[in-house]
């Protein structure tokens, strides 16, 4: 079976994982001092810090912007759950935009409209959260001008995104238009620990604040250095332990240095699909022009023949009676049945549902052959003349 993504996990991995086995410090030591430091350092951000996943990360994101209730968060609906499950965990009011079919990313002039008529009833978001999605960036520019007109606080959920650059060629997690930008490492997303997530901003006030809420809200020792007693902590706000292992944090900076080797690869991978795409009646979402842009994390397509949309899930299946794992990114958020219970409805965003109803994702992974690409290039192209 060739799956629609995975991990690509070295010799040096491993040894890394098992040095800080054999080390003193599991978690919290030198591992993830050192992965944040190199975070930092490939994004151009001055202040990381890793959490346990990348849903934690969202989470302190909102937590340490002061994102609570009776605030509202806005999202796309072209997203993982997680991206709007973290707005109420902070009992905060979700609600979402629609995107550009085109690109699946949220639209910018649909959000400029909805924050014209939230301001006139006095209900605009404290905070945004923007989905790179598959990879490919957001209309940074145009969404951070009407962010910052309304004073809307603006995050970066770049789960898709780890290596991926805007137009500009400045790096994603460099925090040149967001307040925050999250990443996750999940073994399906740019490099992995396992589990593990991170947030990226140039704000050294709100990387403490997110630092402090992701270990107890405590501080070690006695902050008012009166007393001579080396076991004083205080706890100064609710927090929680979101904090990422060391063994994780290991395995996190072994991946990074090959990064751009998997990039490279992806990208190498996605252009090959273009060109022998054109030739089919399928729309890839992300443009040849952003190919040394995008991370490459999905290669997302439309399905352009009404016959195709009407029978994508006997395609889905025979594609997978052939050996090949495709996925469907995403049901949007707002018609899963908690959503619902929350008064949303189908037909409440008409570009993210007809998005959902003809698109597939193909495989793409670092450690893909070609070979294998043209068996799922052939198998596509013979399935959609029988379809
Ligand atoms: C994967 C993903 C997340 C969640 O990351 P985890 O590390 O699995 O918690 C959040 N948002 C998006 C868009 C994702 O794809």
């Amino acid at each position: 079976m060739i799956p629609y993504n995975r991990q690509s996990i070295s010799e040096e991995d491993i040894d890394a994982v098992v040095a800080v086995l054999r080390s003193s410090h599991l978690t919290q030591g030198p591992e993830v001092a050192a992965f944040e430091a190199a975070l930092c350092s490939y994004c151009h951000a001055p202040f990381a810090v890793t959490t346990t996943n990348g849903t934690a990360a969202l989470h302190l994101a909102l937590l340490a912007l002061d994102v609570g209730p009776g605030d509202r968060v806005w999202t796309t609906p072209n997203t993982f759950l997680a991206s709007a499950n973290a707005a109420l965990y902070c009992q905060a009011e979700v609600d979402f935009v629609d995107i550009d079919y085109a690109s699946g990313n949220l639209d910018p002039h649909q959000l400029t409209i909805k924050l014209e008529t939230a301001k006139r009833v006095h209900q605009l978001p404290k905070a945004l959260i923007v989905v790179h999605f598959g990879g490919n960036a957001c209309q940074m520019e145009a969404i951070k001008a009407v962010t910052a007109h309304y004073g809307i606080a603006l995050i970066e959920d770049a789960a898709h995104a780890l290596g991926s650059s805007y137009s500009n060629g400045e790096k994603i997690g460099s925090c040149h238009y967001a307040d925050v930008t999250t990443f996750s490492f999940h073994p399906i997303k740019s490099i992995t620990t396992g589990e593990g997530g991170a947030i990226l901003t140039r704000d050294s006030g709100l990387a403490a604040k997110a630092r402090l809420l992701a270990s107890h809200g405590v501080v070690r020792g006695d902050p008012d250095r009166q007393r001579d007693e080396p076991w004083q902590y205080q706890q100064q706000l609710l927090g929680y332990n979101l904090r990422l292992s060391d063994i994780a944090a290991a395995l996190g900076h072994s991946q990074l240095q090959r990064l751009d080797r998997f990039l490279q690869r992806r990208r190498q991978l996605a252009q090959r699909y273009h060109h022998a795409l054109q030739a089919l009646p399928v729309d890839p979402l992300t443009p040849e022009a952003e190919l040394h842009h995008s991370a490459w994390h999905l290669y997302p397509l439309h399905l352009q023949e009404e016959g195709h949309i009407r029978q994508r899930a006997t395609l889905v299946n025979q594609l997978l009676a052939a050996g090949i794992a495709t996925q469907v990114h995403f049901i949007p958020v707002h018609t899963q049945p908690w959503y619902q219970k929350l008064g949303f409805h189908w037909g409440d965003f008409p570009e993210a549902e007809r998005h959902y109803h003809t698109t597939i994702s193909l495989p793409l992974f670092p450690d893909m052959g070609f070979d294998q690409q043209e068996y799922i290039i052939a198998t596509l192209s013979r399935l959609l003349k029988t379809i």
